[in-house]
């Protein structure tokens, strides 16, 4: 409390160098549901595949090379994007970058016989290796692009070959599937303040996950507010920071933001990386970086030196006390999503940037910029809303998953998700499947590694099903019940649940149930014992947790 009031009464002070000035911008607000454009075509009707994929990002990529590995050509993927890509498709603001290691993160490195350039590599370069992936394989050939789909609906009665999935999309399409794939991306809803006004804005305004090519352009020389403090803003902030007049970052909790070390990536690496991935190349890189976080944030002693290393690089790094004093967190390292950047702190010392702290966020956009919790107003030409996403269960809200007896998924989900192992939903929903979903231990493990772990628990289910002439593959509720109790029970006792933040949505409370818990703590083995638990429960799975019928 001490250090907030003291932070807060620093700030005061801080927050007077604010531009009244307000330039004008020739653009009005933007649309947030904005797509790219794909020319329009006849509505179609797809037919029967084996397996419809809705979200054409990483898992779906990752997906696909399996299946066609497998021989199962029959398989269509929607994506409502001009491509796919996913994230690295639809974020593109400056600065936007991997903050986990790429040699662990980009996945079939090996296959397609390259190595990213530098250990941590941008958005373009992503997006460049996905697209590799999906020309390599041909995957392209499966993509229904500039596609929404609208509803997914199960019947028990799809004929002699078993049950049926039937999509409809928002270009009337139609397809029937005997197997759902949800592959929405658990960060893939962007969520805009919750404050009213937005509408009334008369400047240019973007989320950062819809942020337009060319659209740095247009901030130079103006006034421009980024609202939020996580991992997006930390890494558009230093690049708007280069262009504006004035740049005014909008802090209402500060972040943890720890040295990047990026480098050029040396010929050990390289060598390691295309020969050896299994055993010391990227397991070890993904297994390493994630049990030193792990050991980082896992005690009170250990997540003590932690929070005093960063600290120490904010003072180092900070030339005025104050700011130096409001950039500091107050809670554990790891509570919220670690940030990771070299240019961030910095960039407080430039004429041009005002930290806008200890004022309690904002309260209401305006005509002209926006006021904050403590009264202040604010006029700026440009508003960047780095302020995160409606995480794990927020794509789910956006079309409708209606299993046996046209349950919705959102429904099913109301009192909080159940979901084994992030994938299954239950019996009300058979041959379906989420990757990345709800209570997927997608927070601090690479979400790659669970991908290929999900991917390669969907390929055994396809091959059981097969195999034993079984059409229905649906999770048994007891097992449901008892993953989706052990993971809510980890949670309370973490690191995670000592602040508010998209791991445990702030306001809601029903989704704060992620399995990262598991992972977190030293005694269950960190990655490598969760990736263990899994890979036992993959073994036993035919017999116990799924039913086949
Ligand atoms: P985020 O971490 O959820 O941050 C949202 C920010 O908006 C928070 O600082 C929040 O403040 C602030 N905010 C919300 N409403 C506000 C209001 N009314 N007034 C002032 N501030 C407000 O979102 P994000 O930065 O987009 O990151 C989300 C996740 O995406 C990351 O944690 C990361 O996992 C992923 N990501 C990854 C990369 C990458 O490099 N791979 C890059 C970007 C994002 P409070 O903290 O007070 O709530």
């Amino acid at each position: 409390m001490v250090v907030r009031a003291r932070a807060r009464l620093r700030l005061r002070s801080i927050c007077l160098h604010v531009s009244p000035v307000r330039q004008a911008v020739s653009e009005g607000p933007t649309i947030l549901e904005h797509r790219d454009s794909l020319p329009g075509r006849p509505a179609k009707d797809f037919g029967e595949v084996e397996v419809a994929i809705i979200g054409g990002g990483l898992a779906a990529i990752v997906l696909a090379v399996k299946l066609l590995d497998a021989g199962i050509t029959n398989f269509a993927i929607f994506e409502k994007g001009s491509d796919l890509g996913g994230t690295w498709h639809w974020n593109r603001y400056p600065g936007c970058a991997c903050d986990v290691s790429s040699y662990a993160y980009l996945p079939y490195l090996q296959r397609l016989g390259t190595v990213p350039a530098t250990k941590f590599v941008g958005s373009p370069a992503i997006r460049a290796h996905l697209l590799n992936i999906v020309e390599t394989f041909g995957i392209r050939a499966h993509a229904v692009l500039g596609t929404k789909v609208l509803s997914a609906d199960y019947s028990d009665d799809g004929g002699a070959a078993g049950p049926l999935w039937t999509l409809r999309t928002d270009r009337g399409d139609t397809c029937a599937a005997r197997f759902l794939v949800n592959a929405l991306g658990f960060l893939s809803t962007p969520r805009l303040p919750d404050v009213a006004g937005l509408s009334s804005f008369r400047g240019m305004w973007r989320h950062t996950s819809h942020w337009q090519d060319g659209d740095l352009e247009k901030c130079r020389g103006k006034t421009i507010a980024v609202v939020g403090t996580g991992s997006s803003a930390v890494q558009i902030a230093p690049e708007l920071a280069g262009v504006a007049k004035r740049l005014l970052v909008i802090q209402r909790t500060p972040a943890w933001v720890d040295r990047r070390g990026d480098g050029p990536t040396d010929e050990t690496t390289r060598h390691r990386l295309l020969n050896d991935v299994d055993a010391m190349g990227i397991r070890q890189e993904l297994i390493d970086g994630n049990d030193l976080f792990n050991r980082k944030i896992s005690s009170d002693s250990s997540n003590q030196r932690a929070r005093a290393a960063i600290t120490r690089i904010i003072r180092g790094t900070v030339r005025d006390p104050a700011v130096a004093a409001a950039l500091t967190p107050d809670y554990p390292v790891g509570c919220k999503r670690q940030c990771v950047a070299d240019t961030y702190y910095p960039m407080f010392n430039r004429e041009n940037v005002t930290l806008v702290a200890g004022t309690g966020g904002v309260e209401e956009i305006t005509e002209t910029g926006f006021r904050l919790k403590d009264g202040s107003e604010h006029a700026v030409d440009v508003l960047v809303l780095a302020t995160g996403f409606d995480a794990f269960t927020g794509a789910f809200r956006t079309f409708d998953v209606r299993g046996r007896g046209g349950r919705l998924l959102t429904d099913e989900w109301a009192g909080g998700p159940r979901c084994l192992y992030g994938m299954h939903a239950g019996p009300t929903f058979p041959n379906m499947v989420c990757l990345l979903g709800p209570q997927s231990p997608g927070i601090i493990i690479n979400v790659t590694e669970v991908v290929h772990r999900q991917t390669d628990h969907l390929l055994e289910v396809l091959q059981h099903m097969r195999s034993k002439g079984c059409p229905r593959a649906e999770a048994v509720p007891e097992s449901v019940k008892r993953y989706s109790d052990a993971t809510n029970a980890v949670f309370p006792g973490s690191v995670f649940s000592q602040c508010n933040s998209w791991y445990n949505r702030p306001g809601s409370g029903a989704d704060a149930s992620h399995s990262s818990g598991q992972a977190q703590k030293p005694e269950e083995g960190g990655v490598e014992g969760w990736v263990g638990q899994f890979q036992d429960w993959r073994l036993q799975f035919t017999d116990g947790d799924i039913k086949y019928s």
